[in-house]
């Protein structure tokens, strides 16, 4: 288990060192910003959308390296995915940063590396923004989402 610890840790400061998908989306369907005061976490979220795909996203901002490593693994897993798909991912990955029982995330593929964060309640809002900022988008919301509304 702490090999699979070191693991995560592993990709976690990796994603947040040389984060992908990061920059502006020149022909971007929509924007949104994401805010999180109590870390000074900045998010800016670009999707280009296809009908119901993710065609590309890509993300711009400043933020620590759970948040950054976050909207990383957050960009290579949905890119492709269709809005439906990516809604569900949010409930899954939502549900395993913030309730203790654990439950199937093999679903989740990378995203799991974030699992840890629930033993820090004050990262969980770290690792959920670029989730919080895409949904808000997916849903055509337009103003920017902030984790202390
Ligand atoms: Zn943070």
């Amino acid at each position: 288990m702490s090999d699979l610890r070191e693991l995560y840790q592993e990709l976690i400061i990796d994603h947040g060192r040389r984060p992908r998908n990061f920059g502006a989306l020149e022909d971007a369907s929509c924007t949104m910003h994401g805010n999180n005061p109590l870390c000074g976490d900045k998010l800016t979220l670009h999707l280009k959308l296809n009908g119901d795909i993710i065609e590309n996203l890509k993300f711009e901002g400043s933020g620590c390296a759970i948040s950054t490593a976050s909207s990383s693994l957050m960009t290579e897993q949905l890119k492709g995915k269709t809005i439906p798909e990516a809604l569900a991912f949010f409930d899954k990955f939502h549900d395993m940063v913030t309730t203790e029982h654990s439950f199937d995330t093999s679903e989740l593929g990378k995203l799991k590396v974030m699992a840890g964060v629930r033993e820090f309640p004050a990262r969980v809002k770290c690792a959920t923004l670029a989730w919080h900022t895409l949904r808000a988008a997916l849903h055509g919301e337009t103003e920017a989402v902030s984790t202390e509304s």
